[in-house]
């Protein structure tokens, strides 16, 4: 898709303005329903694409990206821009900075059409958390997006955005492309720098792209990866372009799979994930049984270890620093914090009152639990314990992938749930989580690509499949992802 809007764009079939324009139209009629976007950056977006259409009419080239309009998550700093996070606490936060992957993505001339919704600092596995309202999905208006990244997700498969940036922690990013039938690709932990990013649980977090296509994702991947001296987890990429690696060819390939991860599915979603690994087989890989024995404490650890992470990293959000102060006596109920009316107010009272109305309840929920599992006596028990486990689940795949090139695995259980049906049940909302966040655990790079569809009542909806690479190989993890992608649509036009 960006390659072919990128032709039109330099051989003057459209201009990036009037593709700017038609999006920003979409917008108009859409996101009413829809609300993948919290704000719009339209003037800086007019601006951009009126730049690279100067460079047209001067006869330069242009990079592939250039012009191209796509989506950032609200997650992400835009300098002079407002920066929610989905959080009523930065509500008023206008960002200082950009993020160095929103830096790249200006200086690669991308055109922002402005800042997705997401679940609040990205926890969440529906966009329900968000203090704004929950996006809906494209596919069916009455059900969820995914989460956290749902805005971004819901963008690209509306068509109201060609390409979105995310984040992913535990899954947000390649949950909501299974959701909404677009393709999510989470790097190698180090493969994106994450400087400007509202860090939420650092060891886990990190930033990739949504797109129509595994090319796509890949043209994002090569504009935003590299080294930063801002961020020091971040490597070094030598300059690739991934798309090059982009061959269609699988042969000889090893896919490791886990059965019982197959054995644990419903009918139709066991049927989808089948005719994905039947799809591989005729192109020529290798299915191999691997066994993971450790996976299954990956959620146990990720909701020890992220909690742990988060209380630590969202104790910034204070009313001193940041967006929301609640310092103001008619602002808030002093009798809840034991002040007295007409007292001065204490530097702890406008702590607490901030906090109190400017975070949601699963953000609450996460710095207690975190709180919790970090206070003395149980430090030892649960965070410590949690990260020795850790090293167990990262030394099964260090041994399975001398065996295997990559892992397939269902990116979720089901197809998208419906608005409110899990929102009331936090355990259930987690367990949303269970094929993806272990590449978050181990650091390893991996994808959703939509698989089909499953009909449920009178909708077919998409469901995604899983693929986990080597720690820096996402070379090896796009193309195995891609020649899948040109395989579909081989057999979509042979019928
Ligand atoms: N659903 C997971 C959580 O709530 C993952 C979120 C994410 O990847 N940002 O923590």
């Amino acid at each position: 898709m960006i390659r072919n809007l990128h032709n039109k764009i330099i051989n003057k079939e459209i201009t990036s303005e009037k593709l700017t324009l038609d999006y920003f139209d979409a917008i108009g009629k859409k996101d009413k329903d829809i609300f993948a976007y919290l704000s719009l950056t339209k003037e800086l977006a007019l601006e951009q694409a009126k730049k690279v259409d100067e460079k047209i009419a001067r006869g330069e080239e242009i990079g592939i990206l250039e012009g191209i309009p796509g989506a950032i998550k609200d997650v992400l700093c835009m300098e002079g821009v407002r920066t929610t996070a989905g959080s009523k606490i930065l509500d008023n936060y206008i960002a200082p900075y950009d993020a160095t992957a929103v830096k790249k993505l200006k200086e690669a001339g991308a055109v922002i059409l402005g800042k997705t919704n997401c679940d609040e600092f990205a926890m969440g596995s529906s966009t329900e958390n968000s203090a704004y309202g929950p996006t809906k999905n494209p596919h069916d208006l009455s059900r969820v997006p995914g989460g956290s990244s749902g805005g971004s997700a819901a963008a690209v498969a509306a068509d109201e955005a060609v390409w979105a940036l995310a984040t992913d922690t535990g899954g947000s990013i390649r949950q909501p492309a299974s959701l909404c039938g677009v393709v999510g690709l989470k790097p190698t932990y180090g493969r994106v720098s994450r400087y400007g990013l509202m860090a939420m649980a650092s060891s886990f977090d990190q930033i990739g792209p949504f797109a129509k296509t595994v090319e796509d994702a890949a043209i994002i991947l090569s504009e935003i990866s590299g080294r930063d001296d801002m961020d020091a987890t971040s490597a070094h990429s030598s300059g690739k372009r991934y798309e090059d690696y982009l061959t269609g060819e699988v042969k000889g390939m090893k896919i490791g799979i886990v059965k019982e991860y197959f054995d644990s599915l419903s009918e139709d979603m066991k049927k989808a994930m089948e005719s994905v690994v039947e799809s591989y087989k005729k192109m020529g890989a290798e299915i191999k049984e691997i066994q993971l024995p450790h996976s299954k404490y990956s959620l146990a650890v990720y909701y020890i270890i992220q909690p742990c992470e988060v209380s630590s990293n969202l104790a910034r959000f204070d009313g001193i620093k940041y967006g929301l102060r609640m310092d103001d006596e008619k602002d808030t109920d002093m009798a809840d914090l034991g002040g007295l009316d007409g007292t001065p107010r204490t530097l702890l009272e406008t702590y607490l009152d901030t906090r109190k109305y400017g975070l949601g309840a699963e953000v609450k929920r996460r710095i207690m639990l975190g709180t919790y599992a970090l206070s003395s006596g149980y430090y030892e028990a649960y965070y410590i314990r949690a990260q020795k486990v850790r090293a167990l689940i990262k030394k099964d795949y260090e041994r399975v992938f001398n065996e295997v090139d990559v892992i397939l695995t269902p990116t979720t259980t089901a197809p998208a749930f419906k608005l409110g049906e899990k929102v009331d049940d936090p355990l259930q909302m987690y367990l949303e989580d269970i094929f993806t966040v272990t590449a978050n655990i181990t650091g390893v790079p991996a994808i959703s690509v939509p698989a089909g569809t499953i009909k449920v009542e009178d909708k077919n909806l998409p469901v995604g499949f899983q693929l986990m690479g080597k720690w820096f190989d996402e070379e090896n993890l796009l193309r195995a992802a891609d020649a899948f992608e040109k395989s579909k649509c081989k057999n979509q036009n042979a019928k």
